[in-house]
């Protein structure tokens, strides 16, 4: 089967809602991450697989937690913060993976295990001084804007090197790798493209100085592409609709339209 074919329409994000529909979702997004790391020829155990639960109530956030779920991503801080605090019982970790405002470094600093779009010095500095404040670390990983469109944050991949040797002044901050986007596009080359592209600037920044660039991981892939993803080298997979259901929100609620 080429990885065209194991690409899923949307309309076959069934919405779980119990716990056994979570654990036959989840069961069959690590049998794809499976299939595609033995394409690559890559060990399975190296990529994480991060649900993302952006919009789904926390009544069906403990059902996924039931199912075997410790960990999520959320593209809001407000919405991750407040989750945070409706399950601070389950002792969970939660990933910001949506752009911030520096204004609202404040609350990451306080409740997030991760941030996954750093993408400007103003936000690492608030970030820093906040985490300081509250005596603790912050792994974060660089965005950047692989497709080339408006509609998505991220550095362009020409600042990143720049950018990368500026971070080190920010001690709290611990440099895991990249993030991307991809293209959304039914054309599976120009979403490899992205994905290639991360990996090449997550090459070439080693080559520069490993130490700017941590473990240098990849942070790419989403429900319709992780597949192809993890085939170009990725680390951990953001998957949402493909574990909680279908999403009413249009995603331009989470990102600007182009
Ligand atoms: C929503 C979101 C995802 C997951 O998208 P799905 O289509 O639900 O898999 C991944 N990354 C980011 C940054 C997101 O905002």
């Amino acid at each position: 089967m080429s990885s065209h074919d194991e690409l899923r329409p949307d309309a076959r994000f069934l919405t779980a809602r119990t716990m056994e529909d979570f654990r036959a979702n989840i069961a069959e997004v690590h049998r794809r991450i499976a299939a595609a790391a033995d394409r690559a020829g890559r060990d399975a155990s190296e990529i994480e697989l991060l649900p993302v639960s952006k919009t789904v109530p926390q009544e069906r956030i403990r059902l996924a937690v039931e199912a075997g779920c410790r960990r999520f991503g959320e593209n809001k801080v407000q919405e991750a913060h407040r989750k945070s605090e409706e399950m601070a019982d389950l002792d969970l970790d939660w990933a910001v993976i949506g752009h911030l405002q520096s204004n609202k470094a404040r609350d990451v600093a306080r409740f997030a295990a991760e941030f996954q779009a750093l993408d400007r010095l103003k936000v690492a500095a608030a970030l820093d001084r906040r985490l300081q404040a509250e005596g603790r670390s912050l792994d974060v990983w660089v965005q950047v804007n692989t497709s080339a469109e408006d509609s998505k944050f991220g550095l362009p991949p020409a600042e990143l090197p720049d950018f990368l040797a500026r971070l080190p002044q920010f001690e709290t901050l611990r440099v895991q790798g990249l993030m991307t986007l991809a293209v959304f596009s039914s054309d599976t080359d120009r979403v490899r493209t992205c994905f290639r592209l991360l990996r090449s600037l997550r090459d070439r920044a080693r080559e520069t100085d490993p130490d700017l660039i941590g473990p240098g991981r990849l942070s790419m892939g989403m429900s319709g592409d992780y597949e192809l993803a993890i085939e170009e080298g990725s680390h951990c997979v953001r998957v949402g609709q493909a574990i909680f259901g279908k999403r009413a929100v249009p995603d331009s609620h989470y990102w600007p339209e182009s």
